[in-house]
């Protein structure tokens, strides 16, 4: 399924016959950006009436799996997208495509693309007859080079949901322990339990050893209380914050907040988390 809308205004556009040629994506999330294109490549190109997930066709089939020679996707050698690459590329495109309507590209992470490379890009850019499809993908736009961007209609798509994982940029050995040790510090202070200064002191902080894992720790909280208040999935080890009333849940957001904002200054890490344990107090 296409996840961003304004991929799918895109299918809409192509039958009308009204598809630009070149695109710049700008997102947050390039591996769901990735998928959506492949995903509306194959629904422009199947020749089947195409359903989710296509399993009928051969074409599909091709297209998701990179097989088909009219489709090409390019990744940075090493930190660049070397001019090499290129040159191949408007090698495997001089033939006419044969199995689909257009010779496309994918370009990921475009930024990496340097003056050469670009330059050797330009000619696919400026002939549209050519039958030549060209999606360029990237996380930065302020690092792609002018004479790519400017020939391209630039698209901004911003992913919701993107995985714990992926936003607070940690291993799966980290967030096992956020959520183990986050749903339990969470749940004593909130029930009461057990006095929070010294859960900070005994538990929290010789399980944290630095103020950037404090910082993921709290992040990862806040995230978690982003997910309850939209009514996502959360883990199970937090599904006590799901009986929270809504008014109590914005307040324990706003005290994890707090902490995020304060610790990028340097501020005493135990007086901050004690700051936070006096804020829950309140609600
Ligand atoms: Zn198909």
């Amino acid at each position: 399924m296409i996840e961003s809308s304004k991929i799918k205004e895109l299918i809409k556009k192509y039958h009308e016959n009204k598809l630009s040629h070149a695109f710049l994506f700008v997102t947050n999330d390039l591996n769901k950006c990735r998928k959506d294109i492949k995903e509306f490549i194959k629904q422009i190109s199947c020749p089947q009436n195409y359903q989710e997930n296509c399993e009928e066709c051969n074409l599909c089939y091709q297209i998701e799996n990179n097989i088909i020679p009219n489709i090409k996707e390019i990744y940075p050698e090493g930190q660049l997208i070397k001019k090499n690459q290129i040159l191949e590329l408007k090698d495997a495109f001089k033939a006419k495509p044969l199995y689909i309507t257009n010779n496309i590209y994918i370009i990921n992470n475009a930024e990496k693309l340097n003056s050469s490379s670009a330059n050797t890009m330009l000619k696919f850019l400026e002939e549209p007859e050519a039958n030549i499809l060209g999606f360029f993908l990237t996380n930065n736009k302020e690092a792609m080079l002018e004479t790519i961007k400017s020939r391209c209609q630039i698209i901004n798509i911003r992913y919701e949901n993107q995985s714990l994982l992926e936003e607070l940029n940690s291993t799966a050995e980290e967030i096992v322990l956020f959520q183990k040790l986050g749903s339990s510090y969470l749940l004593k202070i909130i029930n009461k339990e057990e006095n929070g200064i010294y859960l900070n002191k005994k538990v929290l902080l010789p399980n944290l050893p630095d103020r950037l894992s404090v910082n993921k720790f709290f992040n990862y909280l806040y995230l978690i209380s982003n997910e309850i208040i939209n009514q996502k999935n959360i883990p199970k080890e937090f599904a006590f914050l799901e009986n929270m009333e809504l008014k109590k849940l914005i307040s324990l957001q706003k005290a994890l907040y707090n902490v995020l904002e304060r610790i990028a200054f340097n501020v005493n890490i135990e007086l901050l988390l004690d700051n936070f344990v006096l804020e829950m107090e309140k609600i």
